[in-house]
Parts: C-alpha cells; structure tokens; sequence
C-alpha cells in the first residue's frame, strides 16, 4: 500500500508534467473505484488547467482553474502512468486516462480498485468529506513538538500504536513507527502519555528524518524510472529495525538485537537493548 513517501514522491513527480497544463481529455473506463466517480466527471474535467497540485495525508490534490481540486487516492494497488510517446496503449486495469496539453498521457490503473478520486469546491477542500478526522501534516510548521506532547498526554495506548492512529498525527505507516521509535532510543511499548518533552522532540525529529529519507530515496527511483509509479515500494536497504528480526542493532555501540512483536495486528520490530 502506498505510504506517505510514496504518495510525496508520486506529487513530486507529477508536478513538472501537470502543473500549468490543460486537461485536454478525460475518460473514465467504468462507473466507480471504491465510490462512484462524480456525475459527469470527465465532461467536468475537459479544459480545465491544473494549477497546483498539493497533498494531504495519502491524497493528491490537483487545484484547477475552475476553482475546482480534482482529489485522488491510491488506494491499495492505484498507479498512475506517465506516457509521453504518441502511440498510448490501454493497459489492464487502467480506469482513468487523463490526456493534456504537452501531449502527455496519464493513465490511473488500479488492480484492486481500492483507490478513489473526487471533484470538489476548490475552496471548502479542507473541509472534505475524508479529511475530518485527519489530524497534524507531520512536516506542518505548526505542528511543534510541544503540540505533540500535548496530544500524547492524552493517549495510554503504546507509542508504536499512538502513531499509527491517523487523528494524531497522519503520514506514519507501520514501518515508519517502528523506525522513528527505533531513531529515539523509545520502545514501541510505552504508554504515549510518558514521553517527556525531550523525548517527543526527539521522536518528531526522527520521523520527519524517516519520512525525508523514504522520499528522497522515492525521487531517485522516480528519475531511474521516469514515472510516478504509486508502487515505488519500500526502501528496504534503508531499514534500521523493519523486517531485521534477530539481526544486530545496527546502532553504533549496541549489543543488541532486533526483536518483533505484535501490537494491533501489526508487526513491531525493535532493539531489546537500547529502546527504553
Ligand atoms: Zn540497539
């Protein structure tokens, strides 16, 4: 599924091919992904610039001129495809192909059809449907560790679980918990509510640090690949803790090894020595 990084790196690659194009055409190959698509969606589309394009949680947002923002998606398995030859071929499971004014063609394939887009208002986007009870962008400026703290103090649950709950703060998959907890010395273990100040700077610091490392690493595999191709993956050969069970901490001057453990149906992995 794609995480934050990876729909980071999908925006990022999207932006110099879409941003101050027109939608010259749009078609839809059937009536829905995980909801229906608007009603005439494509006919609402058709000619319409792309200004800017955004990105709130795991949602691309393209801003068009007619005050309109285009929301998508990736879902589990969506896909969006870059083509900028002029023979264009329909793949299997391409939905969606938006053509526009470069002669580029965008095709949105999704296998599991989890994925979703969505036209609205331009300026109520905040206030969209999905985005309710998302809480703080992790790299928002606003977003200052003592906000943190603060929300922590009202959580018992285990950190690892606390980062994954989307009201909290939004963007942190498994594997990036496990990482950033790893980064801060912290065990996946303690309540939220015990994390000192110092501790929670510290672990705001490293997810950032996580996540910009996963979307650097995305941006070389998007210019290796020259597509924003949704299932970049992972960036394994970066991992510290994730899927290194009973390997050494690689922490230097740690004993320690990593050890995993299930917490919320998920797979937590740390190091039995040096997390507290
Ligand atoms: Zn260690």
């Amino acid at each position: 599924m794609p995480e934050l990084p990876e729909v980071e790196t999908v925006r990022r690659g999207l932006v110099p091919v879409l941003q101050g194009t027109i939608l010259i055409d749009v078609q839809t190959f059937r009536e829905d992904l995980r909801y229906p698509f608007p009603l005439f969606f494509a006919e609402q589309l058709k000619g319409q610039t792309v200004e800017t394009l955004e990105r709130r949680a795991k949602y691309l947002l393209l801003h068009l001129s007619g005050s309109q923002t285009l929301i998508i998606h990736l879902g589990m398995s969506g896909r969006l495809r870059i083509d900028s030859t002029h023979d264009f071929i329909k793949q299997k499971h391409d939905h969606v192909i938006f053509r526009t004014s470069r002669h580029q063609t965008i095709a949105y394939n999704d296998a599991r059809r989890f994925g979703l887009m969505d036209l609205i208002p331009t300026q109520n986007w905040h206030d969209y449907i999905h985005f309710k009870k998302l809480g703080p962008e992790p790299f928002d400026q606003e977003f200052t560790f003592e906000v943190f703290h603060k929300s922590l103090q009202k959580h018992q649950q285990p950190i690892k679980v606390a980062l994954l709950d989307q009201r909290l703060i939004v963007g942190v998959g498994n594997i990036y918990a496990s990482e950033s907890l790893w980064g801060s010395k912290i065990h996946p273990n303690r309540s939220a509510n015990t994390l000192t100040p110092k501790e929670t700077e510290l672990l705001l610091i490293n997810i950032r640090e996580v996540l910009n490392r996963a979307i650097k690493a995305g941006g070389s595999t998007l210019r290796d690949h020259q597509q924003p191709d949704g299932k970049l993956g992972y960036f394994q050969h970066q991992f510290a803790v994730y899927s290194r069970y009973l390997e050494p901490c690689l922490r230097e001057g740690c004993q320690g090894h990593i050890r995993k453990f299930a917490q919320a149906g998920r797979s937590t992995y740390y190091c039995e020595a040096c997390q507290k």
